[in-house]
């Protein structure tokens, strides 16, 4: 055909979303073969710079020829039904404006790369090369070997030809024309297959069968297969189930042997055959839990329900063991019932098989849950489902924000104040609560954030009348809320009554609790033995050389490691400056405290859970499994122990360092340390017997501390709140911070100094804050300058701001002197 009869027909472009930080869609022209086929949300696959072949998502599909270049062709259509909704379009834009990111950061994120497609260089010879003289030795090896092979990957490649470079020989063949190089396609996502068997059709009646095993007398042990095989399908019901057969793995637990089934399957008797299997399948089914909630708990759901009618966004502040969970089960059911979507949404750390199982057991395999330590393959799975109406509910950490659900009824966010529904790195740098909340509310659902310590931002809207606000004020049962001890260091060692770090009110707490047989938790917020190693002789202190912050002695793996970078060195058995061998260890984390007890506590069993015991898959749970049946009496603790977790018997928690936390120099710093020492105290005496809370201090009388123990936090609101106005903070400004990062210290001070003038010029002295070397001056060999830029809510038109800001960040790149920094934005910075 000619171009004149094409040229009378449309042609059409998709805009498409490639995962590049350019924050702008790229256009590809469409195949006349996929026109009839294509729609925004479908994924494409696009040749992206030189020979480089990624998975897109169309956002758009138009007629309008891009005006600067000459658009190339989509190469491959990937789906006919579209696997990114319009909705989810919706939001990753709202996401990239909102953040300041592109959009093609937030869907590199969004989309599991399960369902990215990678493409893989392969080699093959080509079929009309005849010039074997121009080839040495080694390349005509290497061409025998491609002949007995349609095609190598690079790795094969490699290995055939022994050599660790092959690339100049590579090279060589396809400039002789030998050889040709292609880009191989393929979907990463692997379904879970079954191997199962199953009876020939011929002996499905049930005489059929009988004669099969009288004829197989002499071979005792194929008769046994075959009776193994009526144990689960019976001969009456064999026409009916044999299809289903069963699984192959059943017969290698039994007495049957492997030889025998594989006879059977060569004999043409039992028929081997594959089927693709859920990955959430064999979740152990559990009986079904019925909820009934309390008076104050259908008080409460009575409350939210009521609230919903006029506003979209209901705060819950129910203390801690008040029964959340249950009101959340609750109305999830409501909203299921009237056939609408539920998310609901739990910080990382929180998302135990405690909480999992408990809602297996109300939702069965409605329920889609959605974790980070799910294989790409599961998270698949899980988009499919909803996709596809499997999954009507999901529980899921952060990022199941971007899952496929458009007919969201309600969405809950569990813990609303945690900072870890923040993603810190890499862009989009983007908070949980606040997208679940746009999210619900473009969708039409109901908005219902929970916590026993809200966030100051949350309960002022509540206070002001934008959010509903309900209160929950009472435990579940009998169980009573702890009772909260300040602990006085400067007392404790005056009188000389210290064990260690250990106060003697607290020693002899625990002491207490083990002979009555409870358990204890310890928190303390450091990990490691101790944060530095420090020579007496000449005052050395280990330190990162890499990072501006001293290397925490790791006791267990005898290193010295940095928290920042990760960088590891062996411990100096003498100081590396002076030579002295009297190097001590100063401060203390949670292996020395797990350390001191054991030796304190010999009788005692002692756990600890961290970040470094809980590193592979199943830890975490398992400490918590134990600690559940009892079989730790002290559990020692960072952060991890604070949340949501519900035990029975822990009566005393023992609180270290304090104090660190409130003196953290940071607007909220009051803030994290009352909700971080609420949320630890929570965790005693869950159940009839009251629980004790020892907070060790150098100085009892922080208000913080005061507000802590009465369980005030309305009044520490009080006072948090009239600081952040007058101070200009939010919920009354919003925060932008920009990092320069460069390795040469005097380069990124000079661009953020650049950087800081442009934008006071235009914003003003007041809202433009630095710059300031960071709080951790250097890390990974990078020097950090921080600029803070406050814009007041009412009065500051902030979408142009934001843009303003975009603009002077892509003038200082383009400025000679600047364009080597970094510029991080961070948007709400929490
Ligand atoms: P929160 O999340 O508010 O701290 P949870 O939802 O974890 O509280 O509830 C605390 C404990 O009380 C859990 O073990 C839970 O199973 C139990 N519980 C709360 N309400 C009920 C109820 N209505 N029926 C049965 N058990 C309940
Ligand atoms: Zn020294
Ligand atoms: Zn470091």
């Amino acid at each position: 055909m000619t171009e004149e009869l094409f040229s009378v027909e449309t042609t059409y472009f998709a805009d498409v979303i490639l995962p590049v930080p350019i924050p702008r869609m790229f256009t590809y022209r469409v195949p006349r073969h996929f026109v009839n086929d294509i729609k925004t949300g479908a994924r494409v696959i696009v040749e992206f710079g030189k020979n480089r072949v990624v998975t897109a998502v169309v956002g758009k599909i138009h007629t309008k020829p891009p005006e600067k270049y000459q658009a190339k062709y989509i190469l491959e259509l990937l789906d006919i039904d579209p696997l990114v909704t319009s909705s989810q379009l919706w939001l990753f834009e709202w996401i990239a404006d909102y953040y300041m990111c592109s959009i093609g950061e937030v869907m590199n994120v969004a989309v599991p790369s399960g369902l990215k497609v990678s493409s893989q260089s392969r080699i093959q010879l080509n079929p009309d090369f005849d010039y074997p003289e121009l080839l040495d030795a080694k390349e005509k090896d290497f061409l025998e070997t491609l002949k007995t092979h349609t095609s190598l990957t690079y790795d094969d490649a490699l290995k055939f030809v022994g050599e660790k470079n092959i690339n100049p020989m590579i090279k060589s063949l396809i400039s002789k024309h030998a050889i040709i190089m292609y880009e191989e396609v393929k979907e990463k996502y692997k379904p879970k297959i079954a191997k199962k068997v199953r009876l020939k059709r011929v002996y499905e009646g049930s005489e059929e069968v009988l004669n099969l095993v009288d004829s197989l007398t002499k071979s005792a042990k194929q008769q046994m297969v075959i009776m193994e095989y009526l144990k689960h399908i019976p001969i009456h019901d064999l026409s009916v189930r044999n299809t289903d057969g069963v699984d192959k793995s059943l017969f290698k637990e039994g007495e049957t042997s492997d030889s025998a089934l594989n006879t059977l399957i060569n004999k043409g008797i039992l028929e081997q055959f594959e089927v693709t299997v859920s990955r959430f399948g064999d979740d152990i089914p559990t009986e079904p839990l019925k909820i009934e909630l309390t008076d104050a708990q259908q008080t409460a759901s009575d409350a939210i329900l009521k609230n919903f009618q006029e506003k979209d966004i209901v705060l819950l502040h129910g203390i801690t063991g008040s029964g959340k969970t249950e009101i959340y089960i609750d109305l999830i059911q409501k909203v299921l019932e009237g056939g609408s979507q539920v998310l609901y949404l739990l910080p990382e750390i929180a998302l135990t098989t405690q909480i999992v199982v408990r809602l297996k057991r109300v939702f069965g395999d409605k329920m889609g849950v959605y974790h980070s330590k799910f294989s790409d393959n599961e998270r698949v799975e899980v988009w499919r489902g909803i996709i596809d109406g499997r999954y009507q509910f999901v529980v899921g950490v952060r990022s199941a924000i971007f899952l496929p659900m458009d007919n969201l009824g309600l969405v809950i966010i569990d813990e609303e104040h945690e900072t870890s529904y923040k993603q810190f790195d890499p862009a989009p740098r983007y908070h949980a609560r606040d997208v679940g909340i746009m999210l619900g509310l473009k969708q039409g659902a109901k908005i219902l954030l929970g916590s026993a310590t809200p966030s100051v931002e949350s309960y002022y809207q509540a206070q002001t009348g934008k959010y509903g606000f309900v209160e929950l004020h009472q435990r579940y049962g009998e169980a009573q809320l702890p009772d909260i001890m300040l602990v006085d260091l400067k007392a404790e060692r005056k009188s000389k009554n210290m064990k260690n770090d250990f106060s003697s009110v607290l020693y002899n707490g625990i002491q207490n609790n083990l002979s009555n047989h409870e358990q204890t938790i310890i928190f303390q917020n450091r990990r490691g033995y101790s944060p530095y190693l420090n020579c007496q002789e000449c005052g050395w202190v280990s330190e990162c050389q890499q990072c501006a912050v001293s290397l925490t002695f790791h006791m267990q793996s005898k290193e010295l490691r940095c928290h920042y970078c990760g960088h590891k060195e062996e411990v100096p058995r003498v100081c590396p400056v002076c030579g002295s061998g009297k190097i001590r260890t100063v401060g203390f984390g949670t292996e020395k405290l797990e350390d001191d007890l054991k030796i304190m506590f010999p009788e005692a069993r002692v756990q600890r859970m961290d970040l470094d015991t809980t590193r592979t898959k199943n830890a975490y749970q398992n400490i918590i499994a134990e600690f559940e049946q009892g079989g730790t009496d002290i559990l020692v603790g960072t952060q991890m122990i604070s949340k949501g977790l519900d035990f029975d018997h822990v009566s005393l928690v023992g609180i270290f360092d304090a104090d660190r936390m409130i003196h953290f120099p940071d607007f909220r710093a009051s803030e994290r340390a009352f909700q971080m020492l609420t949320q630890v105290s929570g965790r005693a005496g869950r159940r009839a017997k009251r629980g004790t809370v020892l907070i060790q201090t150098n100085n009892t009388e922080q208000t913080i501390l005061q507000k802590v123990v009465v369980n005030d936090y309305a009044g520490f609101y009080q006072e948090e709140i009239s600081e952040r106005e007058s101070y200009l903070y939010p919920p009354f400004a919003r925060l932008i911070s920009i990092t320069i990062k460069h390795e040469e210290a005097e380069k990124a001070e000079k661009a953020a100094h650049w950087l800081a003038n442009k934008l006071l010029e235009k914003l003003g002295k007041a809202r433009v804050l630095g710059p300031e070397k960071a709080l951790i001056e250097r890390i990974r060999n990078k020097f950090l300058f921080d600029i803070l830029i406050k814009l007041e809510k009412d009065k500051l038109n902030i979408k142009a701001a934001k843009a303003f800001l975009r603009e002077t960040i892509t003038e200082l790149h383009q400025t000679k002197e600047h364009k080597e920094v970094d510029a991080v934005v961070d948007v709400d910075p929490v």
